[in-house]
């Protein structure tokens, strides 16, 4: 952006947080404050998913529910919540997932929200071991949905193919599932 605020500005990290395992947490409160950027994000997939057929965007609890909606109104479709057990009624759920944090127990969406056939959009804010999106791909197959594509601003290429001894998984075998 020309006049802003650099990239590095923006996207800051933190160290040690949430815990002190954690090396880094990648920001993305930086650009939501920043109308032109978060309008140029919005944008950008805007464009791509016009042309990809999509019926539904699906969001991650929690910043998926930021990053979802004004795409989702860009492109008139509908926007799903996937949410943390426990917080919504009348719910299905995939089964307990691995990430960067550790153990979740399964996301969960709200029945008939994803119908059988529906190309389905899954949005998050970033992706480190790929086992969040990967629970939610599991979610929307289970309901008959076509996931098309996953969307994330931030990726953490560390955990691409992590070192064997840091017991992590390889989110390129991730996918490959
Ligand atoms: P994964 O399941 O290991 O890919 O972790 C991704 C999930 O954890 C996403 O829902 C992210 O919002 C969250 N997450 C992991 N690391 C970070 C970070 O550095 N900043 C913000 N969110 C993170």
């Amino acid at each position: 952006q020309q006049d802003g605020p650099e990239a590095r500005e923006i996207a800051k990290y933190l160290p040690y947080f949430p815990f002190k395992g954690i090396p880094r947490f990648y920001d993305i409160g930086g650009f939501l404050y920043e109308p032109a950027i978060f309008q140029q994000i919005v944008d950008i997939f805007t464009v791509r998913y016009r042309g990809l057929a999509v019926d539904c965007i699906a969001g991650l609890d929690a910043r998926g529910f930021v990053l979802g909606p004004p795409i989702a109104l860009a492109l008139q479709k509908p926007f799903v919540m996937m949410r943390k057990q426990g917080k919504m009624p009348n719910t299905v759920s995939s089964t307990q997932y691995e990430t960067e944090y550790g153990s979740r127990s399964g996301l969960t969406v709200q029945r008939d929200r994803i119908q059988q056939g529906m190309r389905v959009l899954i949005i998050d804010d970033l992706v480190a071991t790929g086992g969040t999106l990967s629970s939610a791909i599991t979610l929307v197959k289970m309901l008959g949905g076509i996931p098309v594509e996953c969307a994330c601003v931030v990726e953490l290429k560390m955990f691409i193919n992590p070192p064997k001894e840091s017991g992590l998984p390889s989110r390129t075998e991730l996918f490959r599932k």
